[in-house]
């Protein structure tokens, strides 16, 4: 299986060529040069298998430079009772993506029970394994710098942590994330994981991996790599979980399924979207924005304009805060007949900071052979919900979860069982569930009291020249 740029121009690259990098030379993401399909045998198969089983069969068809077997250690060393065991009460951790009945034919498929207890573990665990085998193999090292806000950088932290070969330099803003959040990175006493508070804000931190990476130099000398959402191998880890989701809620590979997912790069939408293509039979694909709804408006509109970060919300699903879509294209490159010259085209309206309009051209009658709906979510909307959901079932779920759970009522079809993904714990954003219920938040034993561990973080000013000193000093 080869890898593809959705630009168009580049050579077919092999799939531990394109693990490491971000963005393709010519800007555009990779994707395989064809989805594999999954035979009615095969489907039936992989109904009976545990996760890690299921997830190697799916790694197998999209990777073919890592020996089988050393992908099933891999697998099998990612996909562990132990690492996703922060499940619900009543709920199988052995499972590790439990299926959470709500009311009949209505789901939620639990993808929070990871270190960080968001879904970004789901993928990034696997990223960690995957980086150090390759960097072994190829007796390479990386220095990984990233800017986060709050969920990627803990992901990308508890992912690397000890692994050789991988050095991870988080930028954060000081003190404007929540007490456990911080307490949830700087904690980390690994020799390998190097926090740096930024005196200023989110946008800061970005402006200044932007700056660090634009010196080609110093990028070449000190190997700077990234793990950000566009990185195909985390889509591609997220696939497995829509495999695992329609066995638990289906009982037989004739039936079909919706699900509904909270979205904000459109990273974890577009693994449904490629597991559909596959074959899996998926009826319906939900996408859910909060109050910033680039994505909702394309899909209702066919005209997508992304916004600045000025014009950016800051809500109470924050994950879901986006002024433009990083994963979009790749959807966009289906959607237009894997034609890189139009994706071409429609980026260079987008990357000079336009939009693009589709309603005149054929593709948006595509559109809606997809299986895409769509639909919005406010506070005032996340607040009815998460008390509703309460009342009703006795389950508490987070922001970002009753988002998609406010969506996905809009978009149910009879007799089609409808499988939200759940995002993150509740106890991550403990204001807002304060808000709605009026109480705190549980947490897992284990986690209790971790604000009061010591923690390891380096305070500096937001200047470019201080981080590449750091760097180098440590390096
Ligand atoms: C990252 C994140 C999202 C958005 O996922 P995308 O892949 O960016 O669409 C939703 N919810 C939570 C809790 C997240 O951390």
């Amino acid at each position: 299986m080869k890898y593809i740029s959705t630009r168009g121009g580049d050579t077919p690259q092999s799939f531990s060529d394109i693990l490491l990098g971000g963005l393709a030379p010519d800007g555009g993401l990779y994707l395989p040069e064809q989805y594999p399909q999954v035979s009615a045998a095969e489907l039936a198969e992989w109904r009976e298998l545990p996760y890690h089983a299921l997830a190697l069969r799916i790694l197998q068809k999209y990777i073919d430079d890592i020996p089988a077997c050393d992908l099933k250690t891999l697998s099998d060393r990612t996909y562990t009772e132990h690492t996703y065991r922060w499940c619900r009460p009543g709920c199988d951790a052995a499972d590790i993506t439990p299926l959470t009945t709500l009311s009949p034919g209505f789901h939620l498929l639990e993808l929070s029970n990871g270190p960080t207890l968001a879904f970004k573990d789901m993928a990034m665990q696997l990223l960690g394994n995957l980086f150090e085998y390759v960097l072994a193999k190829r007796e390479e090292t990386i220095n990984i710098l990233g800017a986060t806000s709050g969920d990627t950088g803990s992901a990308a932290e508890y992912a690397m942590r000890g692994k050789k070969g991988v050095r991870v330099f988080m930028l954060s803003p000081h003190g404007k994330m929540s007490a456990f959040q911080r307490a949830q990175m700087y904690s980390l006493q690994d020799e390998n994981i190097v926090n740096i508070a930024i005196e200023g804000m989110f946008d800061d931190c970005q402006d200044i991996v932007k700056a660090v990476s634009n010196d080609a130099e110093f990028k070449a000398r000190y190997k700077i790599g990234a793990v950000n959402s566009i990185n195909w191998a985390r889509v591609l880890a997220q696939i497995v979980y829509y495999f695992k989701g329609y066995f638990a809620a289906t009982r037989s590979n004739n039936e079909r399924v919706a699900f509904s997912v909270p979205s904000g790069n459109f990273g974890n939408i577009c693994a449904g979207h490629i597991a559909r293509m596959m074959g899996l039979p998926i009826a319906r694909l939900v996408m859910a924005t909060n109050e910033n709804d680039v994505l909702d408006e394309f899909f209702r509109t066919g005209v997508y304009r992304p916004r600045g970060t000025a014009d950016t919300y800051v809500t109470s699903s924050p994950s879901m805060d986006i002024s433009k879509a990083s994963n979009f294209e790749r959807f966009v490159f289906d959607l237009v007949g894997r034609d890189p010259a139009v994706v071409r085209d429609l980026w260079k309206k987008v990357d000079a900071g336009g939009s693009f309009d589709l309603r005149d051209t054929p593709y948006i009658a595509k559109l809606a052979s997809f299986g895409f709906v769509s639909g919005k979510s406010t506070h005032a909307d996340r607040l009815v919900t998460i008390r509703d959901v309460w009342q009703k079932q006795q389950v508490m779920i987070d922001t970002h979860t009753a988002d998609a759970v406010k969506v996905a009522r809009e978009h149910l079809m009879a007799g089609v069982p409808m499988i939200v993904l759940e995002t993150a714990q509740p106890v991550k954003f403990a204001e807002t569930i304060q808000e709605a219920l009026g109480c705190e938040p549980g947490r897992p034993k284990e986690l209790e009291g971790i604000e009061s561990l010591p923690q390891r973080v380096e305070v500096m000013p937001a200047e470019a020249g201080r981080v590449k000193a750091l760097i180098a000093a440590r390096c």
